[in-house]
């Protein structure tokens, strides 16, 4: 007998799974650019790590080749801010390009995915697209490139965006299936260039798309695979990317693991981990990666009750405990393990019993929360971010 796939099913109707229609990986696949066809493209992208290790330039000088006329629409902040996205479709509404390119950190790329349905719905405000699925079609202007440099968020495939409404504090996931790229660009000479504490907490990220993609209530025969695979590969390749960064065979392990941890979360969604790391993350504006990193080894914990699907899991990989596996990695890469002793931002108590009440209320009504095993309450959620921020046991 081999390993039984859990049944669990809400799932008695029609389902999708959508993904780019072209990956392009591999050593030096950014010179795929080359090859557009096309006439104006945006080039989007965050501070200044692409134009300091010379991707910029090689990206403009790649799509120069193919004859594409491009400009750069630079300077997207690490959790890019409904303002920046709404400048941005405005200057995209300017030169008209036929092609937006995004390149860098998960941030970039998710800031780019929305001026894009600025600039092609210019009418629209923040406001109107916030509800899952109400966004218009795109692509009727420009379709869509996405070049990571962190391997973490895997926004190069999925359908979703991040933006904080940075007046009321709140991390927004946009969802809308016309967000998946068109193509997807896996170079891992980009992610080389990544200080450890960052490839630590963006491959933690990807842990966490990981794990919360199997244990979905929307998880299916299509998006398990994907989600095992991606552990098996960060538990394989991080330590690696992490001790030795200009290690080619991990970062593309890396690189990989990230996109089929995406194919896999875009199509079955994700859980609390990610609902209270958007939360976290708002309040405090502690980095994405480290909040699910502390947070994962908490709501796996509180989730067992409900789901075998980790059980499955371990089986698959042959590992005793998937909670103490993560726990170890975390600290071998120096990530604490409860949010009291990080002091990568200011997580002072007074502000945190301040905010407990409202993050947990916004936690439980973050989408990512509806399809998280059991059915967590807001209350639930507070015991949650208690442990997680204090370090004590889940009861
Ligand atoms: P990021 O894009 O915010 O980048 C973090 C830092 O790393 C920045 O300072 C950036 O300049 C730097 N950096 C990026 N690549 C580098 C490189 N190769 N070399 C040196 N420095 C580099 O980080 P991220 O973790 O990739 O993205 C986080 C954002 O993505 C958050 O807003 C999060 O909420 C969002 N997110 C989106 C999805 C999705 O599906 N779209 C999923 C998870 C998270």
């Amino acid at each position: 007998m081999g390993i039984q796939i859990p049944v669990r099913r809400e799932q008695m109707s029609t389902m999708s799974f959508s993904i780019p229609r072209t990956i392009f990986y591999g050593e030096g696949s950014l010179g795929k650019l080359a090859g557009l066809k096309g006439k104006r493209a945006a080039i989007v992208t965050g501070g200044s790590s692409m134009k300091k290790f010379g991707f910029l330039d090689q990206a403009q000088a790649l799509l120069a080749k193919a004859g594409i006329e491009s400009i750069i629409i630079d300077g997207v902040e690490p959790n890019p801010s409904v303002e920046t996205v709404k400048k941005g479709g405005e200057t995209m509404l300017a030169f008209a390009p036929d092609w937006i390119v995004a390149i860098g950190g998960g941030s970039a790329l998710d800031a780019a995915k929305v001026m894009w349905c600025f600039y092609e719905h210019p009418q629209l405000s923040f406001e109107d697209i916030i509800t899952p699925g109400s966004m218009p079609s795109l692509r009727n202007k420009a379709k869509f490139i996405a070049i990571p440099s962190t391997s973490g968020t895997a926004s190069e495939i999925t359908a979703f965006s991040v933006i904080t409404d940075t007046q009321k504090h709140i991390k927004y996931p946009i969802v809308a299936a016309d967000m998946v790229p068109d193509i997807a660009i896996l170079d891992p000479v980009l992610p080389m260039t990544m200080p450890k504490h960052i490839t630590a907490n963006t491959g933690m990220d990807v842990m966490a798309h990981a794990v919360e993609a199997v244990a979905s209530n929307a998880a299916t025969a299509f998006t398990d695979p994907y989600a095992v695979q991606a552990i098996k590969m960060v538990l394989d390749s991080l330590p690696t990317a992490y001790a030795e960064p200009k290690n080619m065979e991990a970062r593309l392990a890396m690189h990989e693991a990230s996109a089929l941890a995406g194919m896999a979360f875009t199509n079955a969604s994700l859980g609390l981990v990610h609902s209270m790391a958007h939360k976290i993350g708002g309040e405090f504006g502690v980095t994405h990666g480290l909040a699910n990193a502390i947070l994962l080894p908490y709501v796996i914990a509180y989730n067992r009750k409900f789901s075998d699907k980790y059980t499955y899991a371990e089986k698959l990989l042959g590992l005793q405990d998937l909670s103490k596996a993560i726990q170890e990695m975390n600290k071998k890469m120096d990530i604490p393990s409860c949010f009291k002793d990080c002091t990568e931002v200011d997580f002072n108590e007074a502000k945190f019993k301040e905010v407990l009440a409202r993050m947990s209320q916004h936690a439980f009504e973050d989408p990512c929360t509806l399809t998280n095993p059991g059915k967590p309450t807001a209350a639930d959620v507070q015991m949650l971010f208690e442990a997680a921020y204090y370090g004590k046991a889940v009861n």
